[in-house]
């Protein structure tokens, strides 16, 4: 089965991270795709990733968009297979594990939080 974007979000409401897994090259996201980036499969299969993981890249945003308070991180958190990009706190570098640590919901855009473990 595959992964909606209202199922992603209602997931992450609860705590838990979803992705899709490839299962013709393996190729895990961190979120919904209908369709394999790598291979063109469209046999993707949802699947639980962990929600500890470290930092892949960081970035501060200094000037914020509306609804925002910048200055604020975010990043691509590694977990497992996948990477996903989320608000980080805690003022976390590269390399740092991180864990889920609840969900933002801004202007209609829902991102997973992610703080040092
Ligand atoms: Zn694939």
């Amino acid at each position: 089965m595959s992964l909606s974007h209202a199922e992603w979000v209602d997931a992450l409401r609860d705590g838990d991270l979803l992705g899709v897994r490839c299962p013709d090259c393996g190729t895990v996201y961190g979120t919904p795709f209908a369709v394999c980036n790598e291979c063109g499969s469209r046999d993707v299969e949802m699947t639980e990733l962990p929600t500890a993981g470290e930092v892949y890249t960081e970035t501060t945003v200094e000037v914020s968009p509306v609804g925002f308070d910048a200055p604020y991180q975010v990043g691509i958190v590694q977990l497992d297979g996948a990477r996903v990009t989320g608000r980080l706190t805690g003022e976390v570098g590269i390399g740092d594990r991180v864990v889920l640590d609840g969900v933002l919901e801004a202007n209609d855009e829902v991102a997973p939080v992610f703080t040092a473990e």
